[in-house]
């Protein structure tokens, strides 16, 4: 058997239920990490427990809002009491929200696309950034998305969470400067999932890149030797994209 690259390493993976997030999280358990998985539909979550063990790892499984951002700081909380560190930080969970133009967005769909795609990964951040610290080697990754920068009319919401996601993502990174933690965003293109099914309801995707087609890019970017940080890996373009690295504090 070839050696694992994740054996004994603990990694949180956010929206693990289905589609990016569940594939990501079988990938890492099939590299030796022990698989945190965070997503509300429990049935989603107990088929990825079934696919983790047949991956010969174990998963702990946390069937969570994660818009109820105390219950993300009872995480942070539970793993400090269990493992004492943290090793792997996937911000994946994510929604659409609805499709409405921007001056006719109502507050509870704006608040609810910002809350899970940003809000809640900046408390994750607060909660989970000092048990990365304990770890040799600790890694994030955050899903973000083309819209953050090319807008399409209708997803004001959604890209202005991404778009924010972004700058979080890299500040928090600027500021990691001089720890061994890396982390970065990764773009994945148009998945084939219950996202993209929502936003073209009716169309074949079959075309598309599916889940685990993305799986072993997240895979790349939380091993130990990963030493980029701050920067966007773009799937579609199989690349980091041209952001530049965070800068210091001139
Ligand atoms: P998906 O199949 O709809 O999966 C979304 C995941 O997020 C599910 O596991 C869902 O779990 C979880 N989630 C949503 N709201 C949540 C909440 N309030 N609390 C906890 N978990 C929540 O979508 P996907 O395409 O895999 O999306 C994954 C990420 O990729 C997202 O950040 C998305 O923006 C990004 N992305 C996707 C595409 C694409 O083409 N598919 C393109 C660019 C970026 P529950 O519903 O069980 O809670």
């Amino acid at each position: 058997m070839t050696e694992r690259r994740l054996e004994n390493r603990i990694a949180v993976v956010t929206g693990a239920s289905r589609g990016i997030g569940y594939a990501a999280a079988i990938a890492l358990a099939r590299e030796g990490a022990h698989v945190i998985a965070i997503a509300r539909t429990v049935g989603g979550l107990e088929d990825l427990d079934d696919e983790i063990r047949k991956a010969g790892s174990t998963a702990t499984l946390v069937p969570v809002d994660l818009t109820d951002y105390a219950a993300i700081d009872r995480l942070g909380a539970s793993i400090h009491e269990r493992w004492g560190k943290l090793d792997i930080l996937i911000g994946n969970a994510g929604i659409g929200g609805a499709m409405t133009p921007a001056g006719h967005l109502r507050e509870k769909d704006w608040n609810q696309t910002i809350g899970v795609n940003l809000t809640a990964n900046w408390r994750l951040i607060r909660s989970l950034d000092p048990l990365l610290r304990l770890s040799d080697a600790g890694r994030a990754v955050f899903v973000t998305s083309g819209l953050a920068h090319h807008t399409l009319p209708y997803l004001a919401a959604y890209s202005a969470s991404k778009a924010g996601l972004e700058a979080l993502v890299r500040s928090w990174a600027a500021e990691l400067g001089q720890t061994p933690i890396k982390v970065n965003l990764l773009s994945p293109g148009q998945v084939n999932t219950q996202m993209l099914k929502k936003l073209y309801p009716g169309r074949d995707l079959s075309d598309k890149a599916t889940p685990s087609d993305i799986a072993p890019a997240v895979v790349d970017l939380v091993l130990p030797d990963q030493q980029h940080s701050g920067l966007i890996y773009s799937v579609a373009a199989g690349g980091w994209l041209e952001t530049g690295p965070p800068r210091p504090i001139a």
